[in-house]
């Protein structure tokens, strides 16, 4: 087996939903919505099955798709795309990750990854040959630490992941932030894979911005959206990558021997839920933010410190609050065995160094089952 894969172990995602379904625990663990398919998305796949080929669609995507990718871009961000050079459908996000780094890093190019990180990341980047440079964030406000970004750049550097609205931590990466970034891959030659699969899931009056708006950054960004995210159906697996056809064409060249193509019939109905009245879009903030409060405030009420979450679907919990020891994993494990709720233990999104003091909760879910969260670690307390 390859050294990256002897390494990495089994997802925390699959092994605490293993585990929670093993105790019959409330799964506010791995990050899937329920109950918030959108029934018209639904239906249009049921459609599209009886009527798109069952056949390979184009490799870069079905066109309606690729032309309701560009036209989102331009409704919800301003960003004027070609659907026909510059958008690439893929197999999920994760998928598109996977093109991005495997197409763009040489051996020993250097990649700066800030920490905690979506786990797919490190493990990607290294099997490309490529070497993850952690910068880590700290809570409670995950500030970007900037001097010691510039001092990680070398003459390896060659990629930044930026992922906002970013998971684990619900930072919502803001102007100032954005332009630092921005410059910095103008000035340094940098290229950067914007991970966005939270793009429309942001509260109060936290807006996301796209990394590619900067005008210096338009041509250095390849921006990641996910149906899984947008349309609450994480199991399609329907990505999108956003990139100036310069960048886009070696990505593309990195999906044709992956996956090739993505079922034709489910990227016929993410283009219709592309296409959705804004009500469908402020309906879906309205109702994460809804749960988000149920689970916030619940856990206040037992005197949890519940950090800030401007954006995706993820509350940060510290543990000492949740009368946890010294080991975010060891308490991750007594609440799902002993009081019944899986969550994810932070220091998971981190190599090396990493923030212990935290737990990850997921809140996409039925609000009475977020409130039975609640009541279960009352109990055990
Ligand atoms: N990036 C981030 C930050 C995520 O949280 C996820 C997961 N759900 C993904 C990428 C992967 O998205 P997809 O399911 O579309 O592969
Ligand atoms: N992105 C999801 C999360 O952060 C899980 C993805 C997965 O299970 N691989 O929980």
């Amino acid at each position: 087996m390859h050294p990256v894969f002897a390494t990495c172990g089994t997802s925390v995602f699959e092994e605490m939903s293993r585990l929670s379904a093993t105790h019959g625990a409330i799964n506010l663990g791995q990050g899937f919505p329920v109950g918030m398919e959108p029934p018209g998305v639904v239906e249009a796949a049921v459609r599209a099955l009886g009527e798109v080929s069952h056949q390979y669609p184009p490799m870069m995507g079905v066109p309606a798709l690729r032309q309701a990718v560009a036209e989102a871009n331009r409704r919800f961000w301003g960003l004027e795309v070609d659907g026909e050079t510059e958008v690439l459908i893929t197999s999920g996000a994760t998928e598109a990750l996977a093109d991005c780094f495997l197409a763009l890093i040489n051996p020993g190019d250097e990649v700066i990854v800030f920490q905690p990180a979506y786990d797919s990341y490190g493990v990607a980047i290294r099997r490309a040959g490529g070497v993850p440079v952690p910068i880590r964030l700290d809570p409670p406000n995950w500030d970007l630490p900037r001097q010691q970004i510039l001092d990680a750049i070398t003459p390896r550097t060659r990629l930044i992941v930026v992922n906002s609205p970013m998971n684990p931590i619900g930072k919502v990466f803001d102007r100032d932030e954005l332009g630092f970034l921005a410059d910095l891959l103008d000035r340094h030659d940098l290229i950067a894979v914007c991970d966005e699969v939270y793009e429309h899931i942001t509260f109060d009056d936290v807006v996301h911005v796209p990394l590619m708006t900067f005008p210096q950054a338009r041509e250095r960004c390849l921006r990641i959206g996910s149906a899984g995210k947008t349309f609450s159906v994480t199991g399609w697996k329907v990505g999108y990558v956003t990139a100036a056809s310069a960048l886009l064409g070696p990505v593309a060249r990195a999906h044709q021997f992956l996956t090739f193509t993505t079922p034709p019939m489910l990227q016929s109905a993410v283009a219709f839920g592309l296409r959705l009245g804004d009500d469908y879009f402020d309906g879906l903030k309205a109702t994460l933010r809804r749960r988000r409060d149920v689970l916030a405030t619940g856990l206040q009420r037992l005197g949890a410190e519940v950090l800030t979450c401007d954006g995706t679907y993820f509350l940060c919990v510290g543990i000492a609050s949740l009368g946890g020891g010294g080991d975010d994993h060891d308490l991750c494990r007594r609440l799902t065995v002993e009081a019944g709720v899986a969550t994810i233990p932070l220091s998971s999104f981190y190599e090396g160094g990493a923030v212990r003091s935290h737990l990850r909760f997921c809140f996409a879910k039925e609000t009475d089952e977020l409130e039975r969260a609640v009541s279960r670690i009352e109990s055990w307390l």
